[in-house]
């Protein structure tokens, strides 16, 4: 069976129709409405409806807290606190859809048919505005054993650090964000232009790339002693990187005892899906919960 995956970001919806195999058929993409989650449901509704899609599984994700059991959404990128964005649509279509948080769905994407297709220990980092993922334990997602989002984002590597919008001090994202990069590398205003510099031999700046690494590789640390994947993979923007991202890690997980003594088994790979994680995730997401 077809299904559709939904991806509202702060400004675009991007929809796709996917075949029983995950191949994208169609895609749309619509401008989100600011601040008109019943607008959002009647443009959703709209396309669901253009694709015949209204019996298929079909999953959104988005940013911030995601509670697929009530519905509600709240969203920091979309102004929303509590939103019913699960009621909405129900409204209109008459059925329940599957509410995903954004990070959770890349990572089912990657499970589904990318980078960590087929494996039964497994974490996912996305490194972006902020910080996010999750983790696939004993062959199932971890958020679907504890009920609840991960947000490794907020794990303070820091005590009594930068404060965070989670009004905690020290949260990992505040530095190993490509937010944090960006914010590190004075008079460079994206992640971009601060890898040709690195990749130029820009001292000054491949200084600032190691320390970025250094606090990537803190966080990570923590998640393999708490884990204990078999792969780990990079998602969001920055993976794009490519091979010196790659390289930068495993020299900065190497410098770590808990790596090289207890995990150097542990695979670092990048994510294969870019920006059509959302719609790829929360489709498999949606078919997951139809065969359950
Ligand atoms: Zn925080």
């Amino acid at each position: 069976m077809n299904a559709i995956g939904i991806d509202i970001g702060g400004t675009s919806i991007k929809f796709a129709l996917l075949d029983e195999a995950g191949k994208i058929l169609c895609r749309e993409r619509r401008p989100t409405p600011l601040n008109d989650p019943a607008a959002l449901a009647d443009i959703a509704a709209g396309v669901i409806y253009g694709w015949k899609g209204s019996e298929m599984p079909i999953g959104v994700a988005c940013a911030g807290d995601v509670n697929n059991d009530t519905g509600l959404v709240t969203a920091d990128n979309l102004g929303w606190d509590k939103v019913p964005l699960g009621p909405l649509l129900f409204q209109r279509l008459g059925r329940s859809v599957v509410l995903e948080q954004d990070a959770q769905a890349a990572m089912l994407a990657e499970w589904s048919a990318g980078s960590l297709m087929g494996e039964k220990n497994a974490l996912y980092l996305t490194l972006g505005t902020g910080v996010g993922g999750g983790a696939i334990v004993g062959g199932k997602p971890h958020r679907e054993l504890a009920r609840t989002s991960s947000e490794y984002g907020h794990m303070i590597t820091h005590a009594g650090g930068e404060p965070c919008s989670c009004g905690e001090r020290g949260c990992y994202e505040r530095y190993a964000s490509v937010s944090a990069l960006v914010r590190r590398a004075e008079g460079f205003s994206s992640a971009e232009e601060i890898l040709a510099a690195v990749q130029a031999g820009n001292e000054k700046v491949v200084a600032i790339w190691k320390e970025y690494i250094r606090e990537v590789c803190m966080g990570l640390v923590s998640l393999l002693n708490i884990f204990g994947p078999e792969v780990i993979s990079i998602g969001g923007g920055i993976s794009e990187a490519g091979d010196i991202l790659l390289d930068s890690l495993k020299a900065g997980m190497g410098e770590h005892t808990t790596y090289t003594r207890y995990y150097s088994h542990t695979e670092l790979r990048l994510a294969v899906f870019g920006n059509d994680a959302g719609v790829l995730g929360a489709a498999a997401s949606a078919r997951r919960f139809r065969e359950k």
